[in-house]
């Protein structure tokens, strides 16, 4: 199953998505922060997973250039959740949440957003509403999807060496035999 993971992965290394650095690149360093964060192992492999996704479809935010969000976040997490338990699932799950989250109550985030993120934001619904923000606050995910999504933002350097995916095999292994 990892191989499987990580033949997606390497499948669509290359891609940009409209970032400075490719897809590979950009898992690669979500991962790195959150290790270098002290983030749990689940989170760790949340943020190396987050955008499954967008390789499962192939598609991905492809889709989006033409209007449509592929909602990659929800696929993401269906194709994670035989394999690994809801501490990683779901951050996955609700990452893009967590983005409208902060656009919504963070002074200053919405701007902070770069541009590929800033224009899928429209699609996948803006700002979440008052109503949103409570209901979102109150999942057991929370906090870590907001951590998540840290990463998400910040993992977009283009001078920035990380270690590579094979580094996170065993992290990855422990959390599957453990389900
Ligand atoms: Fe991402």
């Amino acid at each position: 199953m990892i191989d499987i993971i990580f033949n997606l992965i390497d499948k669509f290394s290359d891609e940009r998505y409209g970032e400075d650095v490719t897809q590979l690149e950009h898992v690669l360093q979500c991962g790195e922060l959150a290790r270098q964060d002290g983030a749990s192992d689940s989170l760790i492999a949340a943020a190396l997973l987050h955008d499954i996704g967008q390789f499962l479809d192939g598609a991905g935010e492809a889709a989006e250039a033409h209007g449509i969000d592929a909602r990659h976040e929800v696929s993401g997490a269906a194709f994670l959740s035989s394999h690994f338990a809801l501490e990683v699932t779901e951050p996955v799950r609700l990452h893009v949440a967590a983005k409208r989250y902060l656009c919504a109550i963070e002074p200053g985030y919405a701007e902070s957003l770069s541009r590929a993120s800033e224009l899928s934001l429209h699609l996948q619904g803006g700002p979440m509403s008052p109503q949103e923000i409570v209901e979102f606050e109150s999942e057991p995910a929370f906090a870590d999807s907001v951590r998540l999504r840290r990463y998400d933002d910040h993992g977009k350097r283009a001078d920035w060496v990380v270690p590579p995916l094979e580094s996170y095999r065993p992290l990855l292994e422990s959390l599957m035999t453990r389900r």
